[in-house]
């Protein structure tokens, strides 16, 4: 599978990154993971094809992790797509409902179907085995594993289920929003990470999600989660392409 990182910031704004978005495409077969804000554009500067993205996950329903929904949805239509099936965690059906109750002229023309994922579940979307776990944040937000081979992570700080559930796989993606000495409840920073994740057999972490202070001080992120997990880290780039 292919994997491009779409949007690797928090919620504040950073030229360099838009919010979080995960393309993964195996064989033809697309599936975005979240849509933050920019995700719209940063899939305009790739050539796919949009009538075949017709599968999306969200892993929570904050808004850096949606925004781009109705945009994409829309864009769709108008190219001739007006159907989509969406994944998400408990909530994400009525979510959706009152979304596009607020646009009629959206809602009459796009035909979504909502399937809400509890945690524990493996099932079969867009040819992925997908696997799920509940993370620890505000609000109902899943991991995702996908052919046992990559998790992505909503935002959470570090879930000590993680370390199970990523056995044997070759890349972890994880949020890092803040460095070290800020408080970030229910968010992760990175030497707390590293601790959580220490004996996760998992080839590769790529941190994102980043604020401002964090994506300032990359290399000391690095470092940090070093300190305790022995393997590869790296900061995800926006529009970086993993061949997996
Ligand atoms: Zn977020
Ligand atoms: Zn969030």
């Amino acid at each position: 599978m292919r994997v491009t990182i779409l949007g690797t910031a928090g919620v504040l704004p950073d030229p360099q990154r838009a919010q979080s978005g995960y393309l993964l495409d195996k064989d033809g077969q697309l599936v975005l993971v979240d849509c933050g804000s920019g995700v719209f554009s940063r899939l305009a500067q790739l050539s796919i094809e949009w009538t075949q993205l017709d599968t999306f996950l969200l892993t929570h329903l904050h808004l850096d992790h949606m925004s781009d929904l109705l945009s994409i949805w829309t864009a769709r239509w108008l190219l001739g797509a007006p159907d989509a099936t969406l994944y998400g965690p408990v909530g994400t059906r009525e979510f959706i409902t009152r979304l596009l109750d607020l646009f009629p002229y959206i809602r009459d023309h796009v035909r979504v179907i909502v399937h809400e994922l509890k945690a524990g579940e493996t099932l079969s979307i867009a040819g992925f085995e997908v696997s799920t776990l509940a993370m620890n944040h505000y609000v109902p937000t899943l991991a995702y594993k996908f052919d046992k081979k990559l998790v992505i992570c909503g935002d959470s700080e570090p879930e000590p289920a993680l370390v199970d559930f990523v056995r044997g796989c070759k890349l972890l993606i994880h949020e890092c929003s803040f460095p070290d000495g800020k408080p970030a409840p229910l968010h992760a920073t990175p030497t707390l990470l590293g601790e959580v994740l220490a004996h996760a057999d998992v080839e590769w972490l790529i941190l994102t999600h980043l604020y401002p202070s964090a994506a300032a001080q990359t290399e000391e992120l690095i470092k940090a989660v070093r300190k305790n997990f022995p393997n590869e880290v790296t900061v995800a780039t926006d529009l970086q392409v993993i061949e997996l």
